[in-house]
């Protein structure tokens, strides 16, 4: 970046704070700065909408309130308690991080910013945000919408998928982070990228403390900044899906131990989007004796990187083949973790 853009970057400490202390949003992870909880709070809100994440908050602490119950929660447990916020890969590590804090760290999450960064699942952003809100460390805490912000206010041409990019912010940011509220300073940038400086439209710019010096609505060039990156187009795939009922008992399947949704329940499904008679032929083999489809819907659901296209079929049955788990409707909905993909059919049985 070069002078004029650091000299920017530089007014940001003064202008964000007093305009943080009257706007920031009442949130329940910033009513504690205890590690825990905003560690909890920063990896629930990656890739989630801050709405959706209040009640999973909640329920996880009431659920695991420490580091040491979380180290030792039972896995289909802490999958049931995930169930819908997605990225499941988010909780294990989650649980994996709590061992490592119980082992290595006597169990008291580690205060330096390098030892937050060794965690499984903490990235540079993470670390940079428990470091400063938890313990007043000038680490600046770079993601998607601090890099909006940077971008209009210095008018930059990069994408926010640059490396180079994200490096230079993080630097000069560095040299400015304010000693006396480093914390406060974090969750600023944070709350002028979710509230003000909105991406997918256009920002608040009148309600904007940067607004004075961003160079974007001096010149009107807010929709210009950031430049969109090329998006790879995802994957399409297609699927029947299995609603097999026997009496009170569904069939389920546990998903491999790799991959997409790995070790996560699912109804069972084939490849391909089959008809009525192709699909009844296919569970003819399987040995589950299927008498009537009661249902048949289409459904989609998009991942980060493919999209599925899925056939399902509510089929009443005779037979409960070993080839699949047997539930009742009470585990199916209380006990077993059913990715969203597969809950939507659910949610339609009888
Ligand atoms: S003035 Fe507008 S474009 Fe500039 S930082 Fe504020 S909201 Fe974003």
């Amino acid at each position: 970046m070069n002078r004029n853009q650091n000299q920017l970057i530089a007014r940001l400490p003064d202008a964000l704070l007093p305009w943080y202390e009257k706007n920031a949003r009442k949130l329940p992870w910033r009513e504690t700065k205890h590690p825990y909880a905003v560690w909890l709070s920063e990896i629930m809100l990656q890739q989630t909408r801050v709405e959706a994440v209040k009640q999973y908050y909640a329920r996880f602490l009431e659920t695991y309130p420490t580091i040491e119950a979380l180290a030792q929660a039972n896995e289909a447990t802490l999958m049931k308690l995930w169930e819908g916020l997605g990225y499941y890969s988010r909780a294990r590590n989650l649980q994996k991080a709590a061992s490592v804090i119980m082992e290595q760290f006597g169990g008291v999450f580690p205060t330096q910013y390098d030892a937050i960064l060794s965690l499984p699942g903490i990235g540079a952003y993470t670390a940079g945000a428990i470091s400063s809100i938890c313990f007043g460390l000038p680490t600046p805490a770079v993601d998607g919408n601090v890099l909006r912000v940077v971008s209009r206010i210095c008018e930059i041409d990069e994408t926010l998928t640059s490396a180079p990019f994200k490096k230079d912010v993080h630097e000069a940011l560095l040299a400015v982070y304010p000693k006396e509220a480093p914390g406060d300073f974090t969750q600023a940038l944070m709350e002028l990228g979710a509230t003000v400086c909105l991406p997918n439209g256009a920002p608040l710019c009148d309600c904007c403390p940067a607004s004075e010096f961003c160079r974007s609505n001096l010149h009107g060039t807010q929709k210009k900044y950031p430049p969109k990156a090329e998006k790879k187009p995802r994957r399409k795939e297609y699927l029947t899906v299995f609603l097999l009922q026997c009496g009170e008992y569904f069939a389920v399947n546990k998903r491999p131990a790799s991959g997409l949704l790995r070790g996560l329940w699912e109804f069972p499904n084939t490849k391909g989007l089959l008809c009525k008679e192709d699909a009844a032929a296919y569970l003819e083999q399987k040995g589950v004796k299927p008498k009537d489809i009661l249902l048949s819907v289409l459904r989609n659901h998009i991942f980060t990187h493919v999209e599925w296209t899925m056939n399902g079929y509510l089929f009443t049955c005779d037979a409960m083949p070993e080839c699949f788990t047997w539930v009742t409707g009470e585990q199916l909905f209380n006990e077993i973790a059913l990715p969203t993909a597969f809950k939507q059919f659910a949610e339609l049985l009888p």
